[in-house]
């Protein structure tokens, strides 16, 4: 065994909480390591939310040139080169390791690339990547693992070789027709992109409506958005068997309320949830306990059963957002320093970024029936903001929820342009505790998407009326 190396920090899997605590700690003049097996800067500049926003605007471009005409712009035919696509993705890809990079040197924080193994409590084996191994013992561990796309467990799934959004999003080529496995946002993020590049795209999902979690107005007006871009969509279907090879030819046997139906595409995208990757990283002779799925456990301070040693992220069940990894390492770094702050009661605001976007925040309708929580509800479609008849986007609504007693205001969603800018001024909004008549009441910049809180709050019913 190499001669363990003593570190004050020891990070294990560099995303986004993890990298940033380790540049902290080090800037503070800790000895700092983190490891990483692959990511540099982990999963959201490589592979997850910036590769697929910058795919996704690639695929907006397209959309806008074939509706052109429209706008009094005249082109010729449409041709979409996928590979000068996905060179732009890793242009910005390399430029964004090359700025992590810089950030380790000017921390002083050592990136270690080879993958991590617990060969005791708060030591690790890491088998680097060179070749080699190095054995490391931290005072402290933060463990910031991540997650990776689930294979559901359908016969000749695996086999078929799918795509996840790693590989589709390294496409050099335009499929044909692709399956997508998933009605979650990140299955129809990717849908809709490669339906705008020019595949034919049909979405499968188990559950009985698209992005379930969503209310039912929510999710009915994506889909009729998907529908119209001439997206196939299967609800509540099955899928119980799958032949041949993604990227040539595949066949699916799903079961729909219909009755089964044989569906021939050339390639298989898998967007049917998240695993944890905690299995071989030697979690239980750490002394970490996991949950019956795999996730780490720990407790609102985010501490593991095991002294000393931190959980950040999704690996330890947080919201799957980069925003709740970065805020999870803020919790720590405030701990650390003597506070008290802990993940209770956080305001954990999301976009999809299909096009028009939905952005949410606070409780949806669904979630204040589940809660006991009497609200009064306020609906605006987003064709009726005047910004949008200038840029010919006006599909989706705004919604608001106030509570029923008195005007705070406990939740907001809307799908449509600039949703996730809009969504901030109410987020903003609830922080500060104000009630709704602030924002029905403030002058607003005409003609901005903004401006449609004020009608927005103005719809909402007064509170002896409900
Ligand atoms: C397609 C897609 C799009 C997304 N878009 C958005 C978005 O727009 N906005 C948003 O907020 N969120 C988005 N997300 C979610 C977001 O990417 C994650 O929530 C975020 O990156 C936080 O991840 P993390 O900190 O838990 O871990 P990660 O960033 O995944 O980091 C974990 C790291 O640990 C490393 N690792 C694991 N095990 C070991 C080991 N044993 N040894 C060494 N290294 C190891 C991994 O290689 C990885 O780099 C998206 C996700 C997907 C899949």
């Amino acid at each position: 065994m190499s001669q363990p190396e003593r570190f004050e920090t020891l990070v294990l899997g560099s995303g986004e909480g993890g990298k940033y605590l380790a540049w902290h700690m080090a800037k503070a003049g800790q000895r700092t390591a983190v490891v990483e097996r692959r990511w540099i800067g982990g999963s959201c500049p490589n592979i997850n939310c910036l590769p697929s926003k910058n795919e996704i605007w690639s695929a907006k471009v397209a959309d806008l040139a074939r509706h052109a005409a429209r706008f009094g712009t005249m082109t010729g035919p449409v041709a979409i080169d996928m590979a000068k696509v996905r060179q732009r993705k890793r242009a910005m890809v390399e430029g964004l390791i090359a700025m992590h990079l810089e950030n380790y040197k000017a921390s002083g924080a050592e990136l270690i690339m080879g993958s991590g193994r617990f060969l005791a409590p708060k030591t690790l084996e890491v088998r680097l990547n060179d070749g080699g191994t190095r054995v490391l013992v931290g005072d402290r561990v933060f463990l910031n693992l991540g997650t990776h796309p689930a294979i559901p467990n359908v016969p000749g799934l695996e086999t078929a070789e799918p795509l996840t959004n790693i590989e589709a999003l390294e496409l050099d080529y335009l499929p044909a027709h692709l399956i997508v496995l998933g009605g979650g946002y990140v299955g129809l993020e990717l849908a809709q992109a490669y339906r705008r590049f020019g595949s034919r795209v049909t979405i499968i999902e188990h559950g009985t409506r698209l992005a379930e979690h969503e209310d039912v107005d929510v999710a009915d007006e994506i889909r009729r958005i998907l529908d119209d871009e001439g997206i196939e969509i299967l609800v509540t279907a099955e899928t119980l068997r799958v032949e041949g090879r993604s990227g040539e030819d595949v066949s699916l046997l799903v079961r729909t309320p219909a009755g089964e139906r044989t569906i021939k595409g050339s390639d298989i995208l898998v967007a049917a949830g998240r695993r944890p990757n905690t299995a071989g990283a030697g979690l239980d002779v750490a002394g970490v306990a996991l949950d019956g799925r795999g996730y780490i456990m720990v407790n609102e301070r985010l501490e593991t059963s095991a002294p000393e040693v931190w959980a950040i992220s999704e690996c330890a069940g947080s919201p799957q957002f980069t925003h709740v990894s970065f805020d999870d390492f803020r919790v720590i770094r405030d701990n650390l320093a003597g506070g008290n702050r802990t993940t209770r009661g956080r305001l954990v605001p999301y976009c999809m970024f299909t096009d028009p976007p939905l952005a949410r925040v606070g409780l949806s309708e669904g979630e204040a029936q589940r809660q006991g929580v009497a609200v009064r509800v306020a609906k605006l479609p987003t064709s009726a903001v005047l910004r949008t008849q200038t840029i010919d986007e006006t599909q989706g609504f705004m919604k608001a929820l106030v509570d029923a007693r008195d005007d705070r205001i406990l939740g907001f969603a809307m799908i449509g342009p600039e949703a996730g800018e809009v969504m901030a001024a109410v987020q903003t909004a609830i922080l500060a505790g104000l009630p709704y008549t602030t924002l029905r009441d403030a002058i607003l910049t005409h003609p901005t998407m903004a401006e449609g809180l004020g009608s927005l709050f103005s719809k909402v019913p007064p509170r002896s009326a409900q």
